[in-house]
């Protein structure tokens, strides 16, 4: 019998913590879980899931205006905020409940309580130690905000969704995932709503000609969109009303601002004094390529690392990890190569691989097929917008390098190129592939001329 009560005790059940427990536990070891606040983490609650019940929500108001262009004779409609609040509170704790059930019947203990280091093996879980031969810190990440005078007037993303009323006039700052998508859901919402980014051009890290096009996109919405502006200071008015100050003594009146600024690694009480642990020099948990931290017996996984601040990541390295020490014949190491996103604001922006611009860092020559056209269904709705696909593709040897999109259900359409990625295509293969008539996805397979090659 082991000295220790557990094999693997897990700090946090969100998206990394649960994978590695429930396979670890499939695998035959002791599992216990601890978690504080909600199962399933950011993703579940206050992340991946309540956001893209939000951006449902706001996709139908350019539904409901595209449909007169087809026939359909709408009523004016109003949008109710509580009400959408309730129904995602009530699928959150639909979800909340299938993790319990599901961490249950793998036969991992869950802890409803916060956990602190006591030394390398020992944990105080609320009242109770527990120890274990190892440890894993699956904790995730925190919203950070800057200092500045009258910053406990804004909100953070954990608050946005569980807001009373969402008012008339929102601001939004920050230039990342979630700035473009709370812009874009509460516009849809139909609020009148401000974009501050403190660079140049927001989307730091995407396609130059994805980040050109969606600024030209979001300012044709309606959106008011400010680059190199900052906020200097804000002062609530009697009527409850923010007043911000701007870098350059400009003003802007409204009613909510959410900073959308980063996120820092979640450590706090974590106890990491009492263990060996270490942290880089941007404050994550230090790890090698195995998880492992400086302490033999304690791992991270997920945001709590500088990894990609994603939840199939976290999922990839909790499985990865519970593979590698209970079950080494099945171990495979993630590959953090050729990995898809999607940014879910409207329209959606989809992305893999290399951009233009990381591909001629790396020294390839490049052969540029870039497409902009309006897709079929705004034409007779009467919108304008365009939709933009690109691929990057190396001349040498035809392998297609990136492939980056702007447009309706671009998070679905790049998932399927993820694939053909990942099997080393070419755009030969590309070019051999039957398009489905008649669907926007087609053009990624009838692009025949470069726009412009080395
Ligand atoms: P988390 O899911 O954050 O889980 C950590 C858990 O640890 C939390 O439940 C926390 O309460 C718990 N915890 C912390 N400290 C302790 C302690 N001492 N004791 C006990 N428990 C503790 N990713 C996508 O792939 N797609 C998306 O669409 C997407 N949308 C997002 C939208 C928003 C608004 C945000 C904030 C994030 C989004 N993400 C999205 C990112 C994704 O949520 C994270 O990458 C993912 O949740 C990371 O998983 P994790 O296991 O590392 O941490
Ligand atoms: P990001 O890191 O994506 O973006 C942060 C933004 O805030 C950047 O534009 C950054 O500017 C700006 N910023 C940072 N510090 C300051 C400051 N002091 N003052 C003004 N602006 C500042 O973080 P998010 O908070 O948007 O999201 C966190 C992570 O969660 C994302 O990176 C992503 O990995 C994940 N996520 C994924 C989603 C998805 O998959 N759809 C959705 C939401 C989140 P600069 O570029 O100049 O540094």
């Amino acid at each position: 019998m082991s000295e220790f009560d557990f094999d693997l005790f897990v700090i946090g059940a969100g998206s990394g913590g649960v994978r590695a427990s429930r396979m670890a536990a499939g695998f035959g070891a002791r599992v216990g879980v601890a978690e504080d606040l909600y199962l399933g983490g950011t993703c579940v609650n206050v992340g991946c899931v309540p956001k893209k019940l939000f951006a449902y929500s706001a996709h139908f108001s350019e539904d409901l205006e595209d449909a007169k262009g087809y026939g359909w004779n709408i009523p004016d409609s109003t949008f109710d905020w509580p009400t959408l609040v309730a129904n995602k509170n009530q699928e959150i704790a639909r979800l909340n409940g299938i993790y319990r059930n599901m961490l249950k019947a793998s036969g991992v203990t869950v802890l409803d309580d916060r956990a602190r280091f006591i030394d390398s093996h020992t944990l105080q879980v609320g009242e109770q130690k527990v120890t274990a031969e190892r440890i894993l810190i699956a904790t995730g990440g925190w919203p950070h905000i800057p200092d500045f005078p009258g910053n406990e007037h804004v909100i953070s993303s954990n608050e946005v969704f569980h807001l009373k009323t969402l008012p008339k006039r929102t601001l939004v700052v920050g230039g990342g995932y979630i700035a473009i998508e709370f812009a874009s859901i509460f516009h849809g919402m139909q609020r009148e709503v401000s974009l501050l980014y403190r660079g140049d051009l927001f989307l730091r890290g995407f396609d130059t000609s994805l980040r050109e096009h969606m600024a030209a996109t979001i300012r044709q919405k309606g959106i008011d969109l400010r680059f190199n502006a900052d906020v200097k200071k804000i002062d609530r008015q009697a009527d409850g009303s923010l007043h911000v100050t701007l870098q350059d003594d400009s003003v802007l009146e409204t009613d909510l601002v959410l900073y959308a600024t980063g996120r820092k690694p979640n450590l706090k009480g974590l106890g990491l004094e009492n263990t060996q642990v270490t942290l880089d020099d941007k404050g994550f948990i230090a790890v090698n390529q195995d998880y492992e931290t400086q302490d033999p017996s304690v791992y991270a996984i997920g945001d709590v690392t500088d990894t990609l601040k994603l939840t199939p990541v976290a999922l990839a390295e909790g499985m990865a990890l519970a593979r590698r020490l209970y079950k080494p014949e099945q171990y495979v190491p993630v590959d953090y190569r050729d990995i898809p996103t999607a940014v879910f604001c409207i329209p959606n922006i989809g992305t893999l691989g290399l951009t233009e611009e990381q591909a001629r860092e790396e020294g390839y020559t490049l052969s540029i097929f870039e497409s902009r056209f309006r897709p079929m269904r705004n034409t007779v709705a009467g919108r304008g917008e365009e939709s933009l696909m690109k691929m990057i593709v190396d001349k040498n040897t035809d392998r297609v390098l990136g492939v980056h999109m702007i447009g309706p259900e671009a998070g679905e359409i790049i998932q399927g190129m993820a694939v053909a990625l990942k099997a080393g295509a070419t755009k030969a293969m590309f070019d051999a592939t039957l398009g489905i008539h008649p669907t926007a996805a087609e053009e990624f397979v009838t692009m025949r001329t470069p726009t412009r090659t080395d």
